[in-house]
């Protein structure tokens, strides 16, 4: 958690800060302000308390100089000293009167209150007494010790002298200065219960600034740094925060609850945005990317940790067919069902960190991750489980559908390091596992690089092959079981290579068909095979072979069938009679509107329609009822097991009868023993085909076995 450098908490402090600050200036520049006034005050008021002071001193002396004054006139005049000494001395004696002294008018003393006038006619010499002389109406002078009242004494105009009053100073300055000090004391308490006030003031202050913080702190700062912290981890990805449910019902608590709703949906809105992005919308597994990422990261830590991991492939055998004929929502149920078993398989044998994913279409991707070196029987042991449980019949729209599975398994460290390496080389042993014939599970090796890139090879190769005449027909006699006459023949293809030699048709006819090359091809050998088929002579009974071509799926699709024949017939001239088709049961009975449409006009050129492979798809037998097939091929798997499998006897046993039942025409193939053959017959199979009857063989060796002679079967 970053805390910002300059934040609100510090911008905050620093405004408080200023504020107090200035506040301090405030008081501090009050406080010498009222210092300097206190001493101006204190200043003034000392003049004016002595100038006050001075002024009564002055009354009383003007008074009292006043009032001798004039009582002194008529002693005067009479020159009665004693009287003038009681007048004198009655003045003296009163309160801060210094002295008394009377004078005539030459400045002589005449009393001063003692008992012998010491000075009596002397001329006064004190430094006050010249201008005392001289004045001629009323005179007040001091010096700093005195306060002198003046006054000459006349009667009529003649001049008989004056009184001098002198005031004692001192005592009254004392009292100045005692009322001064008495101010000043009542200043400075004055002053310092004011300070006492500021200082309360000031720490209120204070107190209201650090109250302000705290709040500041808790109803902002607090939030907002939360806010901050939540809105980073929000951003980083982590929508595990947890707002406090907030009850305030202000801004900050609006913000927050806003916030804590924003933030829900913004994880919501994440969660969904993953779900979507990193899950199999249909089955709700991981996705291929989100293995991808898983892959890359289990990868590096099995690196770190010298670890095993193992990569199953997963590819539902046929899976396409129940598309194709089903339709799209009975394909959705199957695979839901897959992923079910796949997924509790998982569960018990893919070890704890084991983890599923579905590729797309029909594909599902294990990756086994039990923490240990060798993981390789972790995996054989989850492959055969798988291959058991996929094979069971799935239950879909109250049909039974029989599917398998082909897994390829691959692993790390052993075949590859790398996620991208390990994916193909896990798409390569799967495709191997079906080449192999499906329904089981294969481990990768680094000859199958070499397989895959064999069949690419090979679908090269077989795009120009009918053009350079490297394919070509074969026939398989086809026998009536009634009187064991040879009825026709099944058309099947051959592939010459130059180099690879002959070619499997379970190998080229299975890439024909993956690269489309079969929508070329199926009517080729159609054309081809009517055409050859008028140049055979009848069979010993007179009648004439038909011919049955195998048709696939995708010739049914592309929907020219109906004219591919009609022209083919027209072309050859073979009677329409002649001709049957063999489509897989599975291609014709998923789309019953289709398939009907489509079998009605075959039925209307005239050729015959058997489902091929009977048996092996949907054991829907109450199908034949709605699908106007001419005949039924059972499976040779059915016919391989018939004689050591009572379940496969009966099911054949069944099919006969309700074919039968229907009207429908029963061919047996894959008939290579002669039990096989009786058991055929003995249950009322119509027609067999099988190595014990008769390989496939040349036109050329068809022609010579139809030549005049006795055609028995080929083993009597
Ligand atoms: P299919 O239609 O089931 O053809 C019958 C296959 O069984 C033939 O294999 C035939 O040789 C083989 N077979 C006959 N009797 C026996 C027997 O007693 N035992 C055993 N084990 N097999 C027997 P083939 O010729 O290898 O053809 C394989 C598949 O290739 C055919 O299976 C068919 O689906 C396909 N195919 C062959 N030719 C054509 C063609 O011209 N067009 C199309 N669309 N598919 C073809
Ligand atoms: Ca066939
Ligand atoms: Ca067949």
């Amino acid at each position: 958690m970053n805390t910002p450098r300059f934040g609100l908490r510090a911008r905050f402090m620093l405004a408080a800060g200023g504020a107090l600050l200035v506040v301090l200036l405030l008081v501090v520049l009050m406080l010498t302000r009222q210092a300097a006034v206190q001493k101006e005050v204190l200043r003034s008021s000392g003049e004016v308390v002595s100038q006050v002071f001075d002024q009564s001193v002055r009354e009383r002396g003007t008074a009292l100089a006043n009032a001798l004054a004039e009582a002194l006139v008529n002693p005067l005049y009479y020159s009665d000293l004693s009287a003038i000494g009681t007048l004198v001395r009655n003045t003296a004696g009163q309160k801060s009167v210094s002295y008394v002294l009377v004078h005539d008018h030459e400045g002589r003393l005449i009393h001063d209150g003692s008992f012998d006038v010491a000075g009596y006619g002397q001329a006064m010499s004190d430094p006050l007494a010249e201008a005392a002389v001289q004045a001629d109406r009323m005179l007040v002078q001091s010096s700093p010790s005195i306060l002198e009242v003046d006054l000459p004494i006349h009667i009529g105009d003649q001049r008989l002298g004056g009184v001098r009053v002198g005031m004692e100073l001192a005592p009254v300055r004392v009292q100045e200065a005692m009322a001064m000090q008495a101010l000043a004391a009542r200043m400075e308490d004055a002053r310092s219960r004011q300070m006492g006030w500021i200082y309360a003031l000031m720490a209120l202050l204070v107190g209201f600034a650090v109250v302000m913080m705290i709040y500041v702190q808790r109803t902002l700062v607090q939030p907002i740094r939360w806010l901050g912290d939540a809105a980073q981890r929000i951003e980083r990805g982590d929508y595990r925060i947890n707002v406090q449910a907030t009850a305030r019902r202000d801004e900050v608590g609006e913000l927050l609850r806003t916030f804590d709703r924003m933030s829900q949906s913004i994880a919501r809105h994440d969660r969904e945005v993953r779900q979507m992005a990193y899950t199999d919308a249909l089955t709700g597994l991981t996705n291929r990317l989100a293995f991808r990422e898983a892959l890359d990261h289990r990868l590096a830590k099995a690196k770190s940790a010298n670890h095993g991991l193992a990569l199953l492939f997963i590819d539902i055998d046929e899976f396409k067919r129940v598309n194709d004929t089903l339709g799209h929502e009975a394909g959705d149920d199957a695979l839901l069902q897959f992923a079910q078993r796949i997924a509790a398989a998982v569960d018990q044998e893919g070890g704890e960190d084991a983890l599923l994913a579905r590729f797309g279409g029909d594909e599902f991707v294990i990756l086994i991750d039990s923490g240990e070196r060798i993981v390789a029987e972790t995996a054989t042991r989850l492959a055969e489980r798988l291959v058991l449980e996929l094979g069971r019949p799935l239950q879909v729209q109250r049909r039974e559908i029989f599917l398998g599975s082909s897994i390829g398994i691959t692993l790390f460290p052993e075949d590859a390091v790398d996620a991208t390496a390990l994916l193909k080389n896990g798409d390569i042993a799967m495709y191997q596992a079906k080449l192999a014939g499906k329904n089981c599970f294969r481990y990768y090796n680094r000859a199958m690089d070499h397989a895959v890139e064999r069949r690419l090879h090979l679908e090269q190769e077989l795009r120009g092959a009918w053009g350079r005449d490297e394919l070509r027909l074969v026939y398989q006699p086809i026998f009536r079981t009634r009187d064991r006459v040879l009825a026709g023949v099944e058309v099947l293809l051959r592939w010459d290579h130059p180099t690879l030699g002959a070619i499997a048709p379970s190998v080229f006819i299975d890439v024909a068909e993956q690269s489309g090359l079969i929508q070329a091809l199926g009517p080729k050998v159609l054309r081809l095979a009517c055409e050859q088929a008028t140049q055979w002579p009848r069979n010993h009974l007179g009648e004439e072979l038909f011919i049955s071509v195998n048709v696939s799926p995708r010739q049914l699709r592309n929907g020219d069938l109906v004219s591919e024949v009609e022209n083919s017939l027209h072309a050859s001239g073979l009677s329409a009679s002649r001709l049957h088709l063999e489509l897989t049961e599975t291609a014709v009975i998923g789309d019953e509107m289709l398939a009907v449409s489509l079998l009605e006009k075959l039925h209307r050129a005239g050729v015959k329609v058997w489902l091929d492979d009977f048996g092996t798809g949907f054991s829907g037998l109450s199908h034949l009822r709605q699908v106007p097939v001419d005949g039924v091929k059972i499976d040779r798997s059915f016919v391989a097991e018939m004689e050591r499998d009572p379940d496969d006897l009966a099911l054949t046993t069944a099919i006969i009868a309700m074919a039968h039942a229907l009207g429908i025409t029963v061919v047996a193939e894959g008939v290579e023993q002669e039990a096989q053959f009786e058991l055929l017959s003995q249950r009322g199979c119509d027609l067999v085909q099988g190595y014990w009857l008769g390989r496939p063989v040349e036109a050329g060796e068809l022609v010579r076995m139809l030549r005049p002679g006795p055609q028995a079967l080929a083993a009597d």
